[in-house]
């Protein structure tokens, strides 16, 4: 059955669409533990991002680099963090998360739900930045 993120990726499910292209999709974290929280997946629907062929997880790292770089135009931060976890959805994703300090990167603090207009103009604004 395919995953929730394989969903997203074909339209069957709605997503904050950041970034695209051939391999890989971006799109904000449904329940961020910061603003801007991006998620990225390979289209390669693969339960755990170390079992990708190694050419595979250069690709998807450097779609993260471009990714994290229009986040840093479009968000205001310091840094943008990056994690792996994939214990809620077995489909390999890194987050990408804008933070200014440590405790912006606790998933243990409890997640936002952020109003779907800002979520929107969120995900519009990193994708203007996106080359
Ligand atoms: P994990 O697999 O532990 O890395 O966590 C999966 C992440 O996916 C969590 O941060 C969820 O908030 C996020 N998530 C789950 N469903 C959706 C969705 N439909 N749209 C966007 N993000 C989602």
């Amino acid at each position: 059955m395919a995953t929730i993120f394989t969903k997203i990726i074909n339209g069957e499910i709605p997503s904050y669409k950041v970034a695209e292209d051939d391999k890989h999709y971006a799109f904000l974290d449904i329940n961020p533990v910061a603003p801007g929280h991006t998620l990225v997946v390979p289209k390669k629907e693969v339960d755990y991002i170390f079992k990708l062929e190694d050419q595979e997880l250069a690709d998807l790292n450097v779609f993260a680099k471009r990714v994290a770089k229009a986040m840093e135009k479009a968000m205001p931060c310091k840094r943008i963090g990056v994690t792996v976890i994939g214990l809620e959805v077995p489909h390999a994703h890194i987050h990408l998360i804008p933070i200014n300090k440590e405790s912006d990167m606790y998933f243990n603090k409890g997640k936002l739900t952020l109003d779907p207009k800002d979520m929107a103009d969120m995900a519009q604004a990193i994708a203007k930045e996106f080359k």
